[in-house]
């Protein structure tokens, strides 16, 4: 990298929020684990290698471990001349692998990924490989000998031995097979005895994957085996199956982990000891139904199942969550089995789940975000249009003109914009998962959140500053050796708090609004920053720090928040967020009366109080605790109550909502069989009857009979606008009191 040449740097408006940063394992820089997820872009069906390849691919894998540990240690002794170019070597290959001059007193898979393909190609007849040898076949009939046509001895003798030697061979491998995969499978096989019906097509996904990995594992083992074992003369069999094992365990450990998230979610539900995981799980699929539009126990109607013309989730779709070291974090059903989307849920918060679960509603939004087709991209363009309007308008007054990165000078409105398109995917969770599904309750929980995680080394009274203020940059050089510039998609927490604050102000709640504010700036010590600063992510010299004054991204965050809520989306079939999902006043009153009873460890749900759903219970849960310690309770035990009856009223939330589906279903099907016996009575459909939206008879995803909800009952799509926007109308006739 030229010191000297000067670079220039380009701001290109694209959302760089692809969630490449959010894969379960291994991300980097500053990403906090907690606010991550991984939502996935796998293919269909999950990429399994084949045999053939994972050998290939394992052995290479070897030689290059054995070629960095020869590069690492001392030069002399025995160097490896059995390489790929080795003209000689290569000539006689085919028959002196095995039995050659040459020595090696490794494991050594220097020569094993190419010389194995060529082998497999020649399909040369190799001792000690019979698996693959082509044995030479006679020219013509031989006579047998004298005595073994008088004795009656033949070969058989070898063969049935050389028979059985083989079997033990495969029985050899299989245990090692099943000591990889038996624990997965059964965890497999009690979901498809114990789970529910909504579960068994996961099940069977999971089923076949696995014994497709499995088949795959046991192509591959005794390939793999074969493939060192011409290369290695002389070292024991023991010793050479470690090796195999190892290179195709580290080979497929990306593919097994994923699948463990879905065996381990089932192995947790049948340890049965997880009720935090179910609330989870009820939480996010919540979520997902009122997002549909519904109250969630609706069948959706055509219109909203065209509406979402959904990528990854489909109508009908389940979560299954397990307790890990990951998190909090989704996975979208492509990364593993089919419809069955695995959340992963951080052990440290398996004490008091309730208190966090308002950041799933984040976490749920990520995936909301990437997965109805065009969102991401549209919302993108709606935040940069919005800002650069704004200030061209002269509504946005920024406090200058330009800002300096190194000695480029760029207009401050295209970095700000630049910024904010590339924090899109965090700033879009904030907003309109966050505050729209959860209300003032987010806020507390997120700075209260970020406040713990900054300070988990030296605790709360020793970290000067609670929230972060500065992050990092990528440069990526281009063709034409311009730099592209792009912000890591977390904003820093101390700008995400004045994002959440410009959203309470837009639906409507200024008071919490800067409530928001002033806790923010409590968190930095009242020391509140001039400048955001982002430095570059790997640290190269040279790069500079890129500075963003605090004051022009908080003036820009009211035209953000409000893009985000109000822009009708094509994506959406034209409405805007804020039409889908919505926190009102409404809502916000039903959560501070949950978190009043919370308080007093008072459990039962009133009837009287129209529908409470768990958006209600999982904000109530944050504004409980936050209550609690304003109240001087010692936060363990304020944490353990609110626990306690979070999970109670969430219980009830869900036998609530269960009791309400199926009367719904029933309803459904009294509807279609006297539709039945209608059309049975005459034989001719009435005319007007293509109106009701989708007829029975096509609705074969997910909601049975899916005009069932078109009579008198809250099914009316126009109530996802009701005050109460997080679902239907509050106390909408459709309300079937809570059962305890
Ligand atoms: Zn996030």
């Amino acid at each position: 990298m030229s010191n000297n040449k000067p670079v220039q740097i380009i701001l290109d408006l694209k959302s760089n929020d692809d969630g490449s940063d959010r894969k379960p394992h291994g991300h980097h820089g500053s990403c906090r684990p907690h606010v991550v997820i991984c939502p996935g872009y796998g293919n269909k069906d999950f990429p399994f290698p084949n045999a053939e390849d994972l050998t290939v691919r394992a052995l290479t894998r070897l030689k290059k471990k054995q070629a960095d540990a020869k590069a690492a240690q001392a030069e002399g002794g025995e160097i490896n001349t059995d390489g790929i170019g080795s003209k000689s070597s290569k000539g006689q290959r085919p028959f002196d692998t095995a039995g050659s001059g040459h020595s090696h007193e490794h494991i050594t898979g220097a020569c094993a990924g190419d010389s194995w393909d060529g082998l497999s190609k020649d399909q040369t007849f190799v001792p000690g490989m019979p698996n693959l040898g082509q044995i030479p076949k006679p020219a013509a009939v031989i006579a047998q000998s004298k005595r073994a046509r008088e004795n009656g001895i033949d070969g058989t003798l070898f063969v049935a031995a050389g028979g059985l030697r083989e079997l033990l061979e495969d029985g050899k491998y299989d245990a090692i097979v099943a000591e990889r995969f038996d624990d997965l499978v059964d965890k497999v096989n009690w979901a498809r005895d114990n789970m529910g019906p909504k579960y068994q097509r996961a099940v069977e996904s999971l089923s076949s994957q696995l014994s497709k990995l499995r088949e795959v594992y046991l192509g591959a083992l005794p390939r793999v085996l074969d493939g060192l074992r011409a290369q290695n003369p002389g070292v024991g069999e023991g010793r050479l199956i470690e090796a195999a094992v190892e290179v195709l365990d580290e080979e497929l450990k990306q593919i097994i982990s994923v699948l463990r998230i879905w065996t381990d979610a089932f192995g947790q539900q049948r340890g049965g000891s997880y009720k935090q995981l179910d609330a989870v799980v009820f939480a996010v699929e919540q979520a997902f139904l009122l997002f549909e539009g519904n109250d969630p126990s609706q069948p959706l109607s055509n219109d909203v199942t065209t509406r979402l013309k959904n990528r990854v989730f489909g109508v009908g779709d389940t979560f299954v969550a397990r307790f890990s070291g990951e998190g909090p974090a989704t996975l979208p059903g492509t990364r593993g089995p089919v419809r069955a989307h695995a959340l992963e849920v951080p052990h440290d918060e398996r004490h008091f789940i309730t208190l966090m679960l308002v950041l799933y509603m984040h976490e749920f939004r990520h995936d909301v975000f990437h997965d109805v087709e065009g969102m991401g991209e549209e919302l993108t363009a709606v935040v940069s249009k919005a800002i650069m309007q704004a200030a061209g308008k002269g509504e946005l007054k920024l406090t200058r003109e330009h800002v300096n990165i190194g000695k480029q000078r760029v207009p401050l409105a295209n970095l700000l914009t630049k910024m904010y398109a590339d924090t899109i995917g965090e700033v879009d969770a904030d907003v309109s998962g966050g505050v729209l599904l959860a209300g003032p309750a987010f806020l507390y929980n997120m700075l209260m959140t970020f406040s713990a995680f900054n300070s988990r080394r030296r605790g709360v009274f020793n970290q000067r500053q609670l929230l972060r203020t500065s992050s990092f940059y990528e440069m990526e050089e281009n063709a034409n050796g311009q730099m592209a510039l792009s912000f890591l998609p977390h904003p820093p927490d101390y700008i995400r708090a004045h994002i959440v604050a410009a959203a309470l102000d837009e639906i409507g709640m200024p008071d919490e609004a800067k409530q928001c504010r002033l806790l923010a700036d409590q968190a930095v010590g009242w020391k509140v920053p001039e400048f955001i600063t982002w430095d570059d992510v790997n640290g190269t010299k040279g790069r500079p720090t890129i500075k963003i004054p605090v004051e022009d991204i908080k003036r820009a965050a009211p035209f953000v928040a409000r893009a985000l809520i109000r822009t009708p989306l094509e994506s959406l079939g034209k409405v805007s967020t804020g039409e889908v999902i919505y926190w009102t006043p409404k809502s916000e009153a039903k959560a501070q009366m949950l978190a009043e009873m919370m308080m007093d460890g008072e459990a039962q749900l009133p009837t009287d109080k129209g529908d409470i759903h768990v958006t209600h219970v999982i904000a109530a849960a944050s504004l409980a605790y936050w209550g609690l310690c304003k109240s001087g309770t010692q936060p363990r035990d304020g944490a353990a109550v609110i626990e306690a009856t979070a999970l109670k009223m969430i219980d009830q939330v869900r036998n609530a909502f269960e009791t309400r589906k199926a009367a719904l279903e029933a309803e459904a099907a009294r509807v279609a069989e006297a539709a039945k016996a209608d059309a049975a009575k005459n034989l001719a459909p009435p005319a007007g009857d293509g109106t009701g939206e989708g007829g029975d008879g096509e609705s074969g995803d997910g909601g049975e009979g899916g005009d069932g909800s078109v009579d008198s009952d809250a099914g009316d799509p126009s109530a996802e606008t009701g005050p109460d926007g997080a679902g239907p109308v509050a106390g909408g006739p459709g309300a079937e009191e809570p059962q305890s």
